[in-house]
């Protein structure tokens, strides 16, 4: 399943002047849920085959890293995986329970679950939302049976059809559709079925990715074999931008890069992670980012489990990020919102005029259009979003 993409930086950081503090806010906490029924062909996530008794060994233990976590405030919970989908519901009441007993948690915090649709009936859904789950994040990729087995995905189009209206049908008012574009023999047309067969299906955000094939993929060898290849590039960049127009016109209106919403159903969790915001995670592999630190979890399911009972501290690498890197996060993370950054905002936070530091090398994009500066603020335009590693590239 998709998440928002945090970058590896290379390379000399700027040097910003001494930051002045970063203002608290709530947390957001994620959980990690490493289990799948089956391995999709493309998929490079922290994920292994469900079994029954590591599942529960796996909850226990992450009941018992939330629970050594220091007390703080948080408003979302974010069960990301892996499919979150697989636990019971009473495994996510129990470690949601674990997290209001740590944190202090917003009475109207935002608690999402990943979902695929096979995983999941009217019964099983009006149980999670008792449980304490508001949100729903189908991972449903294609609303075509074809494309969905090039995929390896288990569930078919009207599989994910019918989960979208189990979840309306258990309460659920908030609910998110995840599709792929540019899969293996997508032609544009095809790929513009799908976006219509999501405004039909009547979601209130919309994540849209595009197929990231990393070196040792199966579907590699699968396409090898089929024959099936990728659209060429100009045709990636119509998909998106068609895609924009029509989810627009629907009233999904786009606010960062990958993702559109209705008005008020913009992603709170995952808007933390493009606004320098902070949060805790937990379970294999889990990444988190607090107070200036950045670390990550042991990423191996069997691994995490035996140190966490035994007492020990599942985290590795865990560093210090410098002012110069935590400037350049912010920046890069934040030009991925259709806001885009203001430019203001950051000489209050890190005592830095961003444009004084990136003006030169910005100036050619916005010659190009791709950038549009509006008073303090900076952001991508829509076609500019198509180049955004590049422009992106100035501030690593
Ligand atoms: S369901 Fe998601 S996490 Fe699991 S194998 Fe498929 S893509 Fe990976």
């Amino acid at each position: 399943m998709a998440r928002p993409e945090r970058s590896a930086r290379p390379g000399s950081k700027p040097q910003a002047p001494s930051p002045k503090p970063q203002a608290p806010s709530s947390l957001g906490i994620y959980v990690h849920i490493p289990f799948c029924t089956a391995i999709c062909n493309y998929c490079n996530f922290n994920r292994g085959l469900y079994d029954a008794g590591l599942k529960t060994r796996y909850v226990a233990a992450l009941r018992t890293e939330i629970a050594r976590a220091g007390s703080d405030a948080a408003d979302t919970i974010f069960f990301g995986g892996g499919t979150p989908s697989l636990l019971e519901p009473d495994d996510v009441r129990d470690i949601i329970q674990s997290v209001c007993e740590t944190f202090t948690l917003h009475t109207d915090s935002e608690i999402t679950l990943e979902t695929n649709p096979e995983t999941v009936d009217r019964q099983k859904l009006e149980r999670f939302r008792e449980a304490g789950v508001n949100r729903l994040s189908f991972g449903v990729q294609s609303f075509q049976d074809e494309e969905l087995k090039r995929l390896g995905r288990i569930h078919s189009a009207e599989r994910a059809r019918v989960a979208v209206r189990e979840a309306r049908a258990a309460g659920f008012d908030n609910v998110s559709l995840d599709l792929m574009m540019w899969l293996p023999g997508q032609s544009v047309q095809s790929w513009l079925r799908n976006v219509d067969a999501l405004i039909e299906a009547g979601p209130d955000h919309a994540s849209l990715y595009l197929l990231e094939l990393y070196p040792n993929a199966p579907l590699k060898e699968d396409m090898a074999r089929a024959g099936w290849s990728l659209a060429p590039d100009e045709d990636a960049a119509d998909m998106y931008l068609r895609a924009m127009e029509r989810l627009e016109t629907a009233g999904l209106e786009q606010y960062e890069i990958s993702n559109v919403a209705k008005p008020g159903r913009e992603s709170r969790h995952n808007v933390k992670y493009w606004t320098d915001g902070q949060w805790l995670g937990f379970g294999c592999g889990a990444h988190s980012t607090y107070d200036g630190a950045r670390w990550k979890n042991l990423p191996g399911t069997e691994e995490y489990i035996t140190c966490v009972t035994n007492g020990g501290d599942p985290v590795i690498e865990r560093r210090v990020m410098s002012p110069g890197e935590r400037l350049e996060d912010a920046l890069f993370t934040g030009l991925r919102l259709r806001r885009g950054l203001d430019l203001s905002d950051f000489t209050v936070r890190y005592g830095m005029d961003v444009w004084a530091r990136y003006g030169d090398a910005l100036q050619p994009f916005l010659q190009e259009g791709w950038l549009v500066r509006e008073g303090p603020r900076l952001r991508l335009t829509r076609h500019g979003m198509l180049m955004a590693n590049e422009v992106m590239a100035v501030f690593v």
